[in-house]
């Protein structure tokens, strides 16, 4: 496997940090917790589209695209972070964003992300929730390439064979840094939702042969169509790296018992999760991917579902922007959470 074969623009602040979590392994009472900081990528605050998109930029550019067209929810980190590499870029960005939540609350609709889409001279224009979105950008591609213009399309969480290079990426470098502090990694845990970066770690650790399992944590899907994304990714992406037939089903876990009502809405066990972190740690995580995924691994780990004295990584996939967009979650009564 060799990556450097790939285009690829430097956009990331890596290798990022791998550090151990003790306060709240000592609260948990064990597994050893350490933590993986893709919040700390560096790209307008940071978060892990920004692996994703050093490869699908790289190939915008060799396409002589002038424009890139993304979606996301109203809060998307993926769109933040598009808009942010756009400007570096020199590229007009074009975003849309679909009202999955329904939420009124403007700090939830102008603030957070979606005040630093606009910082980044991003073209923000907002769809029903269950528009289709893949479709939506087609068409306004269409429209544009028939004035003239050269759009790159990106879709929602930069997941496709491209961008999950990005998290293959990760996975080499993870590797490496464990093996260097003589880490043994028992589990990788982490938040999945577009399932790129669960496909791209689980083609690089498979591909590493590091016998390293992989668990997302759900957002959004059931575990059955969760599971199904992730494993049709990871085969593609093997396949892209000169692969194919490498990854097997049993290599691709979900647990999507967290999820709640739906994507984007908080949980208690988001919440107190959140709020847990912040204080035993002074890590922020964010309410719609890292504070339910550490929803879960706290949950699971309650459950005794891991050795107390295994090392279980959690990949910090960063969105604290998003926070700003939800202040009431965390002034609500727990009970309502
Ligand atoms: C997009 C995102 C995820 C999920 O990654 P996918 O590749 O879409 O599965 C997790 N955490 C944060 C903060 C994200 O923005």
């Amino acid at each position: 496997m060799n990556l450097a074969r790939f285009p690829r623009i430097r956009l990331g602040h890596l290798p990022t940090p791998l550090e151990p979590m003790e306060a709240l392994s000592r609260h948990l009472g064990g597994p050893k917790l350490w933590i993986k900081r893709d919040d700390c990528t560096g790209l307008s605050t940071g978060g892990n589209k920004t692996r994703k998109l050093e490869f699908l930029m790289a190939e915008a550019l060799g396409l002589k695209a002038d424009i890139v067209i993304t979606q996301g929810a109203t809060q998307s980190n993926h769109a933040r972070q598009t808009a942010a590499a756009a400007a570096k870029l020199g590229l007009e960005c074009l975003i849309l964003l679909e009202d999955r939540t329904g939420y009124a609350d403007p700090a939830y609709r102008m603030s957070g992300n979606v005040l630093m889409d606009k910082l980044h001279g991003a073209q923000v224009s907002r769809r029903p929730g269950g528009a289709d979105m893949q479709a939506e950008m087609e068409a306004v591609a269409a429209n544009l390439t028939a004035r003239g213009r050269r759009p790159y399309v990106i879709p929602g969480g930069g997941s496709n064979p491209v961008g999950a290079l990005g998290y293959v990426n990760a996975a080499l470098e993870l590797v490496a840094q464990a093996a260097e502090i003589g880490l043994r990694i028992d589990h990788l845990v982490h938040a999945t939702g577009s399932a790129g970066t669960q496909a791209g770690l689980v083609a690089g650790l498979v591909a590493l042969n590091s016998g390293i399992p992989v668990l997302g944590i759900g957002v959004r899907a059931p575990k059955p169509r969760q599971e199904a994304n992730v494993l049709a990714l990871a085969e593609r992406t093997a396949a892209h790296l000169g692969l194919p037939g490498l990854i097997r089903p049993e290599h691709v876990v979900a647990n999507c018992d967290y999820v709640g009502q739906g994507y984007g809405i908080p949980t208690q066990g988001m919440v107190e999760a959140v709020r847990l972190v912040a204080e035993k740690e002074g890590i922020l995580l964010d309410p719609v991917y890292s504070g339910k995924g550490m929803a879960g691994l706290i949950d699971l780990i309650g459950q005794g579902r891991f050795g107390k004295e295994e090392n279980i990584v959690f990949l910090h996939t960063g969105g604290q922007a998003g926070l700003f967009g939800y202040p009431e979650a965390f002034g609500l009564p727990p009970e309502l959470g």
